[in-house]
């Protein structure tokens, strides 16, 4: 069966990442930790650059990086060397890319509530593209790009009207939601005259991003076809055609044994075929054709390693029992389960055991009930304080959501390649937790 962890995880007689063990992680570096899995993160963002190159030829765009999924500066150094693109929502992502010295032009700033800060440290750094979303952002690109005698580039962030099939919370396409300018109420319309009118914004073409977590290709397809469709009247009223297409991520990937992550030579097979259809269908140039694959790229590559700390068993009704295993971390270092109801899969890291199978379930040691990081699991009966549970596939926001609930100091990241483990980012303190009192 296929396992929801990174390539080069192996089980016996214990949980190796790259050569090493996950005892001596724990040893060296303390738990909580996530163990980030070096060489899998190229593999996957190589994989998705790959893919697109291949399939859209001297159409391809961009492969941008969501940081939203995990930003650090390692992580922003690493996808600087596999040469694809980043895209930030915030001056904070934005600070972090920028402190390596990440490309301007491989930079694309995305956000619902950009801030005039946020917008001018943008176009002073020379980011490639902002991505628009309001009307009064168009009006504040327009104002600070002049004011600094610039025309920046911009794309317009459409909603195509798409429910995806994900969390409600995770879908970002359909009409009721913040983001964007609708096609069919003709505020997309509308926001291309807007930003036609502005000599200092230069529109290069649409945006979508349908949400996350999403399987099957056919929200793409629609969403794909409805951005060309509207670059088609774009090219019907102002007589030139819109070079640029960015079409989102959201690609979804395995949490538990058995599941697929979409494959990116599938994915972008079908969308060259849906964007060349259309493209035809309305005599246009294929567009140069971008894509924004956080999750995909990072959620694999990294396990959280937790140690247990105490165990119980509860009687439920029926006769039946439960066991809880509580880990030393919990919703503050993973705070999808208790978002969205996300379903992980976990194993004993730290030996094997053949002891029976018994129901469980992993929670975290915080002063709420919704503390709990699997709700049902089948784990061995022996396992007890002092050992060592791996939950797999938790790179996408996992760290990027954490946050400091009961004062939990937020967990070290480690990278491992080659039998070598080492901290990318550092464990808190609880100094670091003291650090702005005054
Ligand atoms: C979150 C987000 C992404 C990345 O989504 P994933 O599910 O992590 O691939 C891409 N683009 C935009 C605009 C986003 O908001």
């Amino acid at each position: 069966m296929s396992s929801p962890f990174s390539q080069s995880v192996t089980f016996t007689p214990e949980l190796h990442i790259g050569g090493v063990s996950a005892t001596s992680l724990a040893k060296e570096f303390g738990t909580p930790l996530y163990v980030i899995d070096e060489a899998d993160f190229f593999t996957r963002a190589m994989a998705w650059k790959s893919a697109l190159d291949s399939h859209f030829g001297s159409h391809a765009g961009t492969v941008y990086y969501a940081a939203k999924s995990q930003i650090n500066r390692e992580i922003a150094r690493w996808i600087n060397q596999v040469g694809i693109g980043i895209d930030v929502c915030t001056g904070g992502e934005m600070a972090v890319a920028a402190s390596v010295n990440f490309p301007g032009e491989g930079m694309e700033l995305h956000g619902n509530n950009k801030s005039e800060a946020e917008i001018a440290d943008a176009i002073e750094y020379g980011v490639g593209a902002i991505v628009m979303d309001s009307f009064h952002e168009i009006e504040r690109v327009a104002r600070l790009a002049h004011e600094r005698g610039k025309v920046q580039k911009v794309l317009l962030r459409l909603t195509a009207g798409i429910s995806a099939h994900t969390h409600e919370f995770m879908a970002t396409a359909h009409e009721d939601v913040k983001f964007g300018f609708s096609i069919a109420s003709g505020a997309a319309w509308k926001a291309i005259e807007e930003v036609q009118s502005h000599p200092s914004l230069r529109l290069a073409g649409f945006h979508s991003h349908i949400g996350s977590q999403i399987f099957g290709s056919e929200g793409f397809a629609i969403a794909a076809a409805r951005l060309i469709e509207l670059s088609a009247k774009f090219r019907d009223a102002f007589g030139s055609e819109l070079p640029e297409l960015d079409l989102g991520g959201g690609y979804g990937i395995a949490y538990l044994p058995g599941e697929e992550s979409m494959v990116p030579d599938a994915v972008l097979a079908s969308l060259f075929a849906v964007v060349s259809e259309e493209c035809a269908k309305h005599s246009l140039a294929i567009p140069r054709v971008s894509i924004e694959p956080g999750r995909a790229i990072v959620g694999p590559t990294t396990f959280s390693l937790y140690t247990v700390g105490t165990t119980k068993t509860v009687e439920l009704d029926g006769g039946l029992t439960r066991r809880y295993v509580a880990i030393d971390g919990g919703m503050s270092d993973n705070i999808r389960p208790a978002l969205y109801g996300a379903t992980y899969h976990a194993v004993l890291a730290n030996r094997e055991s053949s002891a029976k199978p018994t129901s469980s379930r992993i929670v975290g040691k915080h002063c709420e009930t919704g503390d709990i990081l699997i709700r049902e699991i089948d784990l061995q009966a022996d396992i007890q304080p002092g050992d060592l549970i791996a939950i797999p596939a938790t790179g996408a926001y996992g760290r990027s959501l954490a946050s400091n609930y009961n004062h939990l100091p937020r967990p070290a990241v480690v990278a491992v390649k080659d039998g070598v483990a080492r901290v990318i980012v550092k464990r808190e303190s609880y100094a670091d937790l003291m650090a702005h009192d005054l």
